[in-house]
């Protein structure tokens, strides 16, 4: 089994230049990855996190029907990384003799601390602890040429990465006891490579049992990182960081939500879909899946019927978050609140989004697709590189989503500064 990357989104700016590619690379990925990234229990390391769940969510913890990479389906498999509690981040920056590191290799730390950190502590209402530690505070050199390992976009694990990794692990050793922690960040130097505006490289390797091990662990979480995320649009020292934390969200299972098309499935709705501009959170389906939200935030319509839900923002700590309409064992739809509050910047019209989950689609092939209930508006949005069409993608009261053929409506009834009221209705079907 040839391990796969999970590769982060182009710019918007170059997507159309870059699109030949893009299928080509995906095309690669899947016909390549005949079998699953991540390991049995018995190689998995932390393991997902703790879920929140009841009985009453058993039909809402929707799952694949078959063998994917990377799924939205809930519990997420073993092998990735704990996302509550205290997470160690072992953060390693990396230059070699042909791209040796310019200047201080703390420098390159700080373009994504504390900023990282704290996006998980808002995201997660606290509940994951996410401390980056570098136990070395220097560039560390690797014995081969950058062009050496042969890394390009799309490059797969084997030989190039394998290759890194196990030099890392070399070099790093006599300093670092890899046992200590859930995950690696390989910060490398940035002028190795070309720039994040004419090809993205950075990448994560999740899950992966194939990794080589360190300390006897396998090192099977690790995001690398390249270039600097620099649009030209002025906002690169407030939202460069963001990169990592869409990396990092791959070391805990969840999969790119962007398709060989670009941001159009979900738009700004999720890093995992789209990590570059202004700042946005995980939507609420990712936070059940990463063990962010208690039970009783969550809300399962699987019984016909007609039944009201409370909403509350997102964004803020406490009360009901998330509604599931499962549609089958293996998607749904998911309905929460979003306003501009929080990781929540470029939210232009606050409202309920309601987008369908498939656990059945890969990584990079749209497992989630939110509705607009304003199509072809162009949106709300004037912030660079945010998909503007689905920027006012949210129902308002007064106004529905509803799927005729599995007899579901999703009613927004009543908007408050504090919560939302939606009404769902199930017909009964034979
Ligand atoms: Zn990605």
């Amino acid at each position: 089994m040839q391990p796969q990357p999970s590769r982060r989104r182009i710019s918007p700016r170059r997507l159309a230049a870059l699109a030949s590619v893009t299928v080509l690379t995906l095309a690669v990925s899947t016909s390549a990855g005949n079998g699953r990234l991540s390991p049995d229990a018995s190689t998995a390391g932390a393991g997902p996190a703790a879920l929140s769940r009841s009985s009453a969510h058993g039909p809402c913890m929707i799952t694949a029907d078959r063998e994917i990479q990377m799924s939205e389906g809930i519990p997420t498999t073993p092998g990735y990384t704990r996302s509550t509690g205290t997470v160690r981040a072992l953060t390693l920056m990396i230059d070699f003799s042909d791209a040796p590191g310019e200047g201080d290799a703390l420098d390159r730390y700080r373009e994504f601390f504390p900023e990282t950190r704290e996006w998980f502590a808002t995201s997660s209402y606290g509940r994951l602890d996410y401390r980056p530690e570098l136990p070395v505070p220097d560039w560390l050199r690797m014995p081969k040429s950058f062009r050496a390992y042969g890394i390009e976009r799309g490059a797969p694990f084997d030989p190039g990465y394998r290759d890194l990794v196990r030099d890392i692990v070399a070099e790093a050793d006599p300093e670092v006891d890899f046992q200590s922690y859930d995950l690696l960040n390989v910060l490398v130097t940035p002028n190795a490579g070309p720039a994040a505006l004419d090809t993205v490289l950075s990448v994560t390797f999740a899950g992966n049992k194939e990794a080589p091990n360190a300390d006897g662990v396998p090192v099977s979480n690790a995001s690398f990182v390249y270039s600097r995320q620099d649009d030209g649009s002025g906002s690169y020292d407030r939202t460069g960081y963001r990169v990592l934390p869409h990396e990092n969200g791959h070391v805990f299972g969840l999969p790119d939500l962007y398709t060989a098309e670009g941001g159009g499935a979900v738009g700004h709705w999720d890093i995992m879909s789209e990590d570059w501009g202004a700042n946005n959170d995980f939507l609420a389906w990712h936070k059940w899946k990463l063990g962010w939200l208690d039970a009783s935030q969550v809300g399962c319509a699987a019984n016909p019927g007609t039944r009201e839900y409370v909403l509350t923002p997102l964004a803020r700590a406490g009360g009901p978050k998330l509604v599931f309409v499962p549609l089958n064992g293996h998607s749904g739809y998911a309905v929460e609140l979003r306003t501009r509050a929080g990781n929540d910047e470029a939210v232009c019209r606050p409202g309920v989004l309601v987008y369908r989950v498939d656990a059945d689609v890969d990584t990079g092939m749209g497992p989630i697709t939110v509705y607009d209930a304003r199509r072809d508006s162009g949106g709300c949005t004037r912030s660079p590189n945010v998909h503007a069409e689905l920027s006012d993608a949210t129902f308002a009261p007064g106004e529905s989503f509803v799927d005729r053929r599995a007899g579901i409506r999703v009613a927004v009834i009543a908007a408050g500064a504090e919560e939302y009221r939606i009404r769902v209705t199930r017909t009964a079907r034979n």
